[in-house]
């Protein structure tokens, strides 16, 4: 089987690559202000994407005014590939450009969609998201930020945890029980809360990679007023919109996630051979073991990704979806994991010499046990990889559903 795309799928791509050899960001200027630590987005970032979106490369796959150029979904897929493989992320505000920005145009009024979202697509704005509580992860309809209508505004108390780039975002999309009455999942509202308004308060978490850079933060909201017409959509109505910015997030995120694996897998086989002869004789077998299991799974996971992608593309519904976010951010940490045993205890010198005598820091993804680090924002983030395994056991294989708490 050879897998290949038609003449203008390809036209697509010499036009994108094209035009990134001449607009992209260089290495050196991303590495040179990688942090948001400054307390708003790097500037290059900001530019960036206001590049992208002038030039309609930002959402291809939407139209022109959005910051795209109505492009297919191959042709989307090709551009995800593409931007992965060179290194450059459309924005540094994941949330903001990936979950925050559609769900507004989704379901957001003309207002808030020239107000907020049209300034994140400009690199303008940067967002955060506000979902998790710390009661409130995985099972999310337990939040407890409450939000009470008062004249005309909303005053909003509580407390949100992990949400990243709070520390540097210009708005937050907060989700909040405005009816405490009615069974958990009906009382959800969603709210657009300015980050510098009076009342709330930001504490950055400690992070084990990179702390002089931190992006995981506390939010906590003490009496904030928000103006009525920064409610999104309907009253109460927030648990259905919850699912749709979760299915932006979910959309194509295996392609970067796919080409990650790549990347890590062509470095483990550079250093394989001599890490393997260094072992002594009786522990060569298990790590050769290893070593093909996740070069097995690195392969499925680019099939099951094509196969998902084509169904989608024409029109159906994938199962396949379902199970790429688990798959693929399960076997990029195992093949970090794999790595770093590899390499033994020199994987314990963060920031030192890596095995072919580099500076390990100036690896392109980080050392091995960083890359095992991060590799839990994967599988930890947007849904557990045991919540992924009920939604697929229950969803996709139509098994007995799990026991739910009263
Ligand atoms: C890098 C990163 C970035 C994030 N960014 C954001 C953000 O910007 N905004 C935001 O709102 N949130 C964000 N999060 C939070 C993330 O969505 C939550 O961490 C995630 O949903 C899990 O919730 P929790 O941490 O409360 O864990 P819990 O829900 O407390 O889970 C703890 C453990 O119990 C397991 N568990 C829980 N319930 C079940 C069950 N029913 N069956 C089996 N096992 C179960 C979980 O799998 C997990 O292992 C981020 C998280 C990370 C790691």
């Amino acid at each position: 089987m050879r897998l290949q795309f038609d003449d203008s799928v390809e036209a697509f791509r010499a036009e994108l690559l094209e035009w990134l050899a001449l607009n992209r960001p260089s290495a050196e200027t991303m590495a040179a202000d990688p942090s948001v630590s400054t307390g708003h987005a790097p500037e290059w970032a900001r530019r960036w994407t206001r590049t992208m979106f002038d030039a309609g490369w930002l959402v291809p796959g939407w139209p022109p005014e959005l910051g795209g150029r109505n492009a297919t979904p191959t042709q989307t897929l090709v551009y995800l590939e593409e931007l992965a493989k060179a290194g450059v992320p459309r924005t540094t505000n994941v949330q903001g450009l990936g979950i925050v920005a559609p769900s507004i145009i989704d379901y957001g009024s003309e207002a808030q969609i020239r107000d907020y979202a049209m300034r994140i697509l400009r690199g303008e704005a940067t967002a955060c998201l506000g979902m998790s509580e710390p009661d409130a992860g995985s099972d999310l309809a337990a939040l407890r930020t409450r939000a009470v209508r008062d004249g005309d505004h909303f005053v909003v108390d509580g407390q949100k945890v992990w949400t990243s780039g709070a520390n540097y975002a210009d708005f937050c999309f907060v989700f909040c029980r405005t009816d405490p009455d009615v069974p958990k999942h009906k009382g959800i509202s969603i709210l657009i809360v300015d980050m510098d308004s009076p009342g709330i308060t930001v504490r950055p978490l400690p992070e084990i990679v990179h702390p002089e850079h931190p992006d995981l933060n506390e939010v906590f909201f003490d009496g904030v007023q928000v103006p009525a017409d920064h409610l999104v959509g309907e009253l109460n109505a927030g648990w259905a919109m919850a699912n749709g910015s979760l299915a932006h997030e979910r959309g194509m995120v295996w392609v970067s996630a796919v080409q990650g694996i790549s990347e890590a897998m062509a470095h483990l086989h550079e250093e394989a051979p001599d890490r393997i002869d260094a072992l002594p004789p009786d522990e060569r077998a298990l790590a050769i073991d290893r070593i093909t299991q996740v070069e097995i799974d690195a392969f499925a996971a680019r099939c099951l990704g094509y196969r998902a992608f084509a169904k989608l593309a024409r029109g159906g519904s994938a199962p396949e979806q379902a199970l790429m976010k688990l798959f693929t951010s399960e076997t990029r940490q195992a093949v970090a994991e794999v790595a770093a045993a590899l390499q033994g205890p020199d994987a314990l010198v963060v920031g030192g010499a890596s095995f072919d005598g580099h500076q390990a820091i100036d690896e392109p993804q980080g050392t091995w046990l960083e890359q095992y680090f991060v590799s839990f924002a994967n599988t930890i983030s947007a849904g557990t990889s045991e919540i992924q395994r009920t939604i697929i056991a229950e969803r996709v294989l139509g098994l007995p559903r799990e026991p739910r708490p009263a």
